[in-house]
């Protein structure tokens, strides 16, 4: 019996990963990996510890004495820091606001990128990010780039921020965005960029369903059913 492929699911902020990996996880009972989460677990601890983000040396060791772990639920995944459900405090602001430095941390991507290899090790799993298909899993069977046009991107987000009772403004969402996005590209380590052998989507003006429905015909495809 087959154990299931690897697929690598990486763009920007807002090009509709989450949504998406979630959906093409369901479909095909694989498990969903969302490892902006573990980013964001690590940078709400600092916050919460008051370790400062730009603080490499504190940080690193931060991560070392952390334990970020992934429950998969029918109503959506949580996410445990330390045996405490930060599902919802990691989407908040503040996080959000230092998330980027905390992830621009070698130490902590090292950390963080041997417990998504290990999460990746016996297949059948939809991992999302920035650098999966380029760090993580460069031998995932499937790699997916998604895009979409920086306007939409932001609409999203702070559709997003909106539904959660966040009283935030489109234009300083938009200014986050691309913040986050200047950062995720130059950073020295693991920068965001497609990988040579990934497909690109544009998810632009498209519904997640239908990007769904095309990454698992590429999925299908790729183990061979029809
Ligand atoms: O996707 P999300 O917005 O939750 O990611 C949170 C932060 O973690 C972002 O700053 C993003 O650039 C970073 N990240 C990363 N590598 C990943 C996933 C997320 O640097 N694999």
């Amino acid at each position: 019996m087959s154990r299931g492929l690897r697929v690598a699911i990486d763009g920007p902020t807002g090009a509709g990963k989450g949504t998406v990996a979630r959906m093409v996880a369901e479909r095909l009972g694989y498990r969903y990996v969302d490892t902006g989460a573990m980013y964001r677990a690590v940078a709400w601890k600092a916050l919460r510890e008051g370790v400062d983000p730009d603080d490499a040396e504190g940080v690193a060791s931060l991560v070392r004495r952390t334990r970020v772990a992934l429950e998969p639920r029918a109503d959506g995944l949580r996410v445990w820091c330390d045996g405490e459900d930060v599902t919802e405090a990691i989407r908040s602001v503040e996080v959000s606001a230092v998330v980027g430095r905390v992830a621009a941390n070698p130490a902590v991507r090292r950390v963080l990128t041997e417990q998504q290899r290990q999460l990746a090790s016996s297949g059948g799993v939809v991992m999302e990010g920035r650098d999966i298909g380029t760090v993580v899993l460069p031998d995932a069977e499937v790699k997916v780039y998604l895009e979409a046009s920086l306007e939409e991107r932001a609409r999203r987000r702070y559709e997003e921020m909106r539904a959660r009772g966040e009283g935030v403004l489109l234009e300083d969402v938009r200014e986050l965005v691309r913040q986050d996005d200047e950062m995720a590209r130059s950073r020295a380590t693991a920068p965001l960029r497609r990988a040579e052998d990934a497909v690109v989507v544009d998810t632009t003006g498209r519904s997640p369903e239908e990007v769904a429905e095309e990454i698992v015909r590429l999925v299908e495809a790729r183990a061979g059913v029809k």
